[in-house]
C-alpha cells in the first residue's frame, strides 16, 4: 500500500530524511516511533505530498506520489492530479484542526461536499454514520468549542474517513490530549484497525503499538534504525539507540 524507497528530504541545508526504506502492507497498522526531530512527521507529510521529496521513490498503491514517470524522467503532477491522489488518504494531526465555525457534522461533511459529486443527503447520512461510529452521534450539532479534546479528535477521525480513504495517516493523534481522554481516541483507532483499514501511526503510545500494531519502525536522525513486529522490537530492541529511546518512554 505504501512503499518508500531510499526517500530523502532536506529543508535547505538540513537533511531530515536520509534514505527511508519501508513497506506498509494493505490492512496493516504500521507504527512509527522515535525521538523528537527524527523526521516522523516529515515522512508522513511526504506520503501525501505535503512535502516534496528530494530523492528516492514513494508509492501509494500503484501511484508514484506527486510524479509521473516517463522513461527515466519524473514529471511533477499538477495540483489537480495531486489532489486526486490525496483523496485516497486521510490524515489526522496532533492538533485537532477542526473548522471552528462549523458544527461537528458540518466538519465531517465539508470535504465530500466540496470534492465529491454526491447529494447533500447522501453526504449527511454518511457523516452521521461516521459520527455514530466514533461515538458522537449525539454531538453532531456541537461546535468544536463545545467538545472535549478527545471528542474533537474523534470528529477529526470521522472527517478524515468521510472521503472514504484507503489509507489513514495519524501523526501523534493523542499527544495533545489530557491523559484521561487518550483511551477513547485509541479505541476508535483500534476499531478502524479491526475493520481492516491500512494505517500509518506515529505515536508514543507503546501499549497501542504493542497491542494493535502489525509492524513498527524506530526512526532516529532521519533513518530507520530498527524495524519488525512491535512486540519483538519493544520487548527486545537490538539497537542501542532504540534501547535508549524506549527506556525513556516505556
Ligand atoms: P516530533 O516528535 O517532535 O514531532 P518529528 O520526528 O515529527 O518530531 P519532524 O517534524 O519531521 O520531526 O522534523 C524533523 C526535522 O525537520 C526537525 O529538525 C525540524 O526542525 C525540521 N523541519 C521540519 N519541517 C521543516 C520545515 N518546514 N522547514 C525547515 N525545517 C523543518
Ligand atoms: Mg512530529
Amino acid at each position: 500500500m505504501v512503499k518508500s524507497e531510499s526517500v530523502h528530504k532536506s529543508f535547505g541545508a538540513t537533511h531530515v530524511l536520509k534514505g527511508i526504506d519501508l513497506e506498509v502492507k494493505e490492512g496493516e497498522v504500521f507504527c512509527i516511533v522515535g525521538p523528537s526531530g527524527s523526521g516522523k512527521s516529515t515522512f508522513l507529510r511526504c506520503i501525501n505530498h505535503l512535502e516534496k521529496i528530494n530523492a528516492g521513490r514513494l508509492y501509494v498503491g500503484d501511484h508514484l506520489v506527486g510524479y509521473r514517470q516517463k522513461g527515466d524522467k519524473l514529471y511533477e503532477l499538477r495540483d489537480k492530479e495531486v489532489a486526486a491522489q490525496r483523496k485516497d488518504i486521510g490524515m489526522v494531526f496532533q492538533r485537532f484542526n477542526l473548522f471552528p465555525h462549523m458544527t461537528a457534522i458540518e466538519n465531517v461533511m465539508e470535504a465530500p461536499t466540496q470534492v465529491k459529486r454526491e447529494s447533500k443527503k447522501v453526504v449527511r447520512e454518511r457523516a452521521l454514520r461516521l459520527l455514530d461510529r466514533v461515538g458522537l452521534a449525539d454531538k453532531a450539532g456541537n461546535y468544536p468549542s463545545q467538545l472535549s479534546g478527545g471528542q474533537q479528535q474523534r470528529v477529526a477521525i470521522a472527517r478524515a474517513l468521510a472521503m472514504e480513504p484507503k489509507l489513514m495517516l495519524f501523526d501523534e493523534p493523542t499527544s495533545a490530549l489530557d491523559p484521561e481522554l487518550v483511551g477513547e481516541v485509541l479505541d476508535v483507532m483500534r476499531d478502524l484497525a479491526r475493520d481492516g483499514m491500512t494505517m500509518v501511526v506515529v505515536t508514543h503510545e507503546m501499549g497501542f503499538a504493542r497491542e494493535v500494531g502489525d509492524s513498527l519502525v524506530f526512526m532516529d536522525d532521519g533513518m530507520v534504525v530498527e524495524s519488525g513486529n512491535p512486540r519483538d522490537v519493544l520487548a527486545n530492541p537490538q539497537h542501542q539507540r532504540t534501547q535508549a529511546f524506549l527506556s525513556k518512554v516505556l
